[in-house]
């Protein structure tokens, strides 16, 4: 693995980064504060191409690496979380599964709309009562001549009310299992379809969350990603990238609170000098260091396989469980830092505190991480009968994400 970045990479992390400090970073705190989607700031990001960055150029992509993307995602979550969840899901789950699963005629139709934001995308896994158990799938898909009739309810969806096009997961015939299962892409215009916005959440506020509810939806066979039965590999596969986003991502988070907590801490003084002067303070500080360069490593070597075309699994879970964590240890000493400060919105770290929490329930919960790398350790093949592939994955032979819960 190479610890040098190219220039291309640096580049990109710079210009990334100049643009969250001007267009995302001054509206952030007001954005959260409305609970507002921020339409202005996505059309900048539209017309930047940002969302294509890991897609190939023929597909209207900037077909930059997976570490650049990385460190893209990192400078967006390091100013506003909400901002990143929106490449979290339209590039990692969405576009990069359509691009792996998609038919070429799926990919020339739908990547180069959704790299320039005139598609939104969303993925419709969790139901109420299918989130980690993602293979108990309630919603149904039902054959009527050459299409599918979809009808069923999907809840916790980053960016379903903004979304013209859903990936939703279904099961064909529940007795067939996660076997059963079938990814399908929904135009949201279709009849039948409604989104509803979830309100009142801890953090992401200015990010949609909804609950989606398909009533009979039409959906030609032809828009079915990958084929019948496919469906649970495909969510899990667009796991591995949507892990991958969320663990650079919480690096940022970290990395945000380091940034805000250096300068704070030379300016506060008490007991006649700076607080970052008292070591207790310094040690929080130090953990925050570490933990940034710690789960930064992490997410590089998820970045440097996926690069290669190796399978990833064990590796982005690692990366996700490990940043997820920190980003909560960072969120959590960021408010301490700060005291009383640090416990009114305004100072972005209770914001950053707030929105570290669901690092560690989305797309997998901590547990459900915890779990694949413990069955990996252990040896033990989970509910489906597979590895997580931690042999091969070394070997860089393998290719095939599969695990059997969100
Ligand atoms: C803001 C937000 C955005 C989201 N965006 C999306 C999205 O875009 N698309 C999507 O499909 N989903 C999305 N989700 C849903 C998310 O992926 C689920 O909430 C998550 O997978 C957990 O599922 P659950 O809420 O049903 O919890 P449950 O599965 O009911 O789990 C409850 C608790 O039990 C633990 N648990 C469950 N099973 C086990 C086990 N086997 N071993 C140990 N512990 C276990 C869990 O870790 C958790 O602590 C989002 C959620 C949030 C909060």
């Amino acid at each position: 693995m190479d610890f040098d970045f190219t220039p291309e990479q640096m580049a990109m992390r710079k210009h990334m980064r100049d643009f969250a400090e001007r267009e995302i970073a001054p509206k952030a705190a007001a954005n959260d504060r409305a609970c507002k989607f921020d339409w202005e700031i996505a059309k900048k990001i539209f017309a930047e191409g940002f969302l294509g960055c890991p897609v190939p150029e023929k597909y209207g992509g900037l077909g930059m690496d997976y570490v650049a993307y990385g460190l893209m995602t990192e400078e967006v979550n390091r100013v506003c979380s909400s901002t990143r969840t929106l490449f979290s899901v339209q590039t990692s789950l969405v576009a990069l599964t359509i691009l792996k699963w998609g038919t070429e005629a799926q990919k020339m139709e739908l990547l180069p709309k959704l790299c320039n934001g005139e598609y939104i995308g969303c993925y419709g896994l969790t139901e109420p009562e299918a989130g980690s158990d993602a293979g108990n799938q309630q919603t149904k898909a039902v054959k009527d001549g050459s299409d599918y009739l979809l009808s069923g309810q999907k809840t916790w969806i980053s960016c379903g009310s903004i979304a013209t096009h859903a990936l939703v997961f279904a099961t064909v015939d529940s007795k067939l299992g996660h076997k059963g299962i079938t990814c399908f892409i929904v135009d949201t215009k279709s009849k039948g379809f409604s989104a509803q916005p979830i309100h009142g959440k801890l953090g992401l506020r200015a990010s949609d969350t909804s609950s989606l509810f398909l009533d009979s939806v039409r959906v030609p066979a032809a828009n079915m990603l990958g084929q019948v039965g496919d469906g649970f590999k495909v969510a899990m596969s667009a796991l591995d990238n949507g892990r991958f986003s969320v663990a650079a991502g919480a690096v940022g988070l970290v990395q945000g609170c380091i940034d805000a907590c250096t300068t704070y801490a030379m300016q506060r003084i008490t007991f006649g000098k700076p607080i970052g002067e008292h070591q207790q303070v310094q040690a929080m500080i130090a953990d925050m260091v570490a933990d940034c360069e710690a789960g930064r490593l992490l997410y590089l070597r998820a970045a440097h396989l996926k690069n290669k075309g190796v399978r990833n699994t064990l590796e982005t879970s690692l990366a996700k469980l490990f940043a997820g964590e920190a980003a909560n240890r960072a969120g959590h000493n960021a408010v301490q830092i700060y005291g009383g400060y640090g416990y009114s919105d305004e100072y972005p770290v209770e914001r950053y505190f707030r929105d570290a929490k669901v690092l560690n329930i989305y797309e997998g919960t901590r547990e459900i991480q915890r779990l694949i790398i413990a069955q990996d350790a252990l040896g033990i093949r989970n509910a489906n009968g597979q590895s997580s592939g931690r042999m091969t994955a070394l070997a860089g032979t393998a290719n095939e994400p599969q695990l059997a819960s969100v």
